[in-house]
């Protein structure tokens, strides 16, 4: 194993979208000295920080967004699924790039989910499915956990820096 990327925001870096982070702090005492890449694919993509929440259309999936067939929108109905192609794609790009076979991603986010995600109505009910950059990575053979469910043999095999 090389390196695993890392949600940014599971390591207390503020690039949610109301500024804030969602420190996991058994995950940074994992991370510490190890080849981890850390990644915010929102704030990859362009998007400002703080932003306006966004969830993938309600009834439509991450898979859905990729085909082209379903939007990534705003609680006041912009649409970003632009933006959040761009970040998928080159969260994709980083992990290639890198030789990343592994991921650790923020769960319920419309970009890092990769068990469930909220609905698309904004009133916090999650459904089954995955977020758009999770989805991407999955679709590429890497292998995608979240915060709860990632092996700690994974960092047993990550190189120390
Ligand atoms: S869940 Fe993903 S997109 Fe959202 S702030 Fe965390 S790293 Fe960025």
């Amino acid at each position: 194993m090389s390196k695993i990327l890392i949600s940014s925001c599971l390591l207390g870096l503020n690039t949610r979208y109301d500024g804030k982070n969602k420190l996991n702090e058994k995950l940074v005492e994992l991370a510490r000295n190890k080849q981890i890449v850390f990644v915010c694919p929102e704030q990859l993509s362009g998007l400002s920080t703080p932003r306006e929440p966004a969830e993938i259309e309600a009834g439509k999936s991450s898979k859905d967004v990729l085909e082209g067939n379903a939007r990534v929108i705003t609680i006041s109905g912009n649409t970003q699924t632009k933006e959040f192609l761009i970040g998928a794609q080159k969260t994709l790009d980083l992990c290639k790039s890198l030789d990343i076979k592994v991921a650790i991603l923020k769960e319920n986010s419309p970009s890092c989910a990769s068990n469930n995600v909220y609905d698309g109505t904004f009133k916090g009910g999650k459904i089954p499915g995955t977020g758009v950059v999770a989805e991407l990575l999955k679709q590429n053979g890497i292998t995608v956990y979240n915060e709860d469910n990632y092996p700690l043999s994974l960092f047993d095999s990550t190189k120390q820096i």
